[in-house]
């Protein structure tokens, strides 16, 4: 099965073959900030398996925390960032790619496997049932 993300716009598209794993909720302030909502949700598939169209300009942030650099590939055009390959150091998503969940608007998506970085979670906002849940990223 394809999966097809894309921007606001519709010229950046990301097309996923099979299923995501992680499927990560991330509360951090940097990703409040990236994503204009209260968390995000990122989408990891191996790197053989993504195929991007469009055209994309970068962003690279460091974690403060975790020291590690992302570099988030967004719309030129709409501003929608919709991809960023995993750092070779990142550990569990090392030689993948992180998708932004909600760029498929699909309401049958895969539902998250983990949640980071709870210190930054708005209180009103529920972790669901049975994902491992984090203080900070997945060691801590
Ligand atoms: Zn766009
Ligand atoms: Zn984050």
């Amino acid at each position: 099965m394809t999966r097809v993300a894309q921007c606001h716009c519709g010229q950046l598209k990301a097309n996923c073959v099979g299923d995501p794993y992680p499927v990560v909720i991330c509360h951090c302030e940097l990703c409040q900030r990236r994503t204009g909502s209260f968390f995000h949700v990122a989408a990891w598939f191996e790197k053989h398996k993504v195929t991007i169209e469009g055209e994309a300009k970068q962003f690279t942030r460091t974690i403060g925390d975790a020291g590690l650099s992302f570099t988030f590939n967004f719309c030129p055009e709409c501003g929608t960032s919709l991809w960023w390959p995993a750092p070779s150091d990142s550990g569990a998503v090392a030689g993948k790619i992180g998708i932004a969940g909600g760029c498929f608007a699909e309401a049958d998506f895969p539902a998250p496997t983990v949640s980071i970085y709870e210190k930054h979670q708005h209180a009103w906002i529920p972790t669901p049932e049975g994902v491992p849940s984090f203080k900070k990223g997945i060691q801590s």
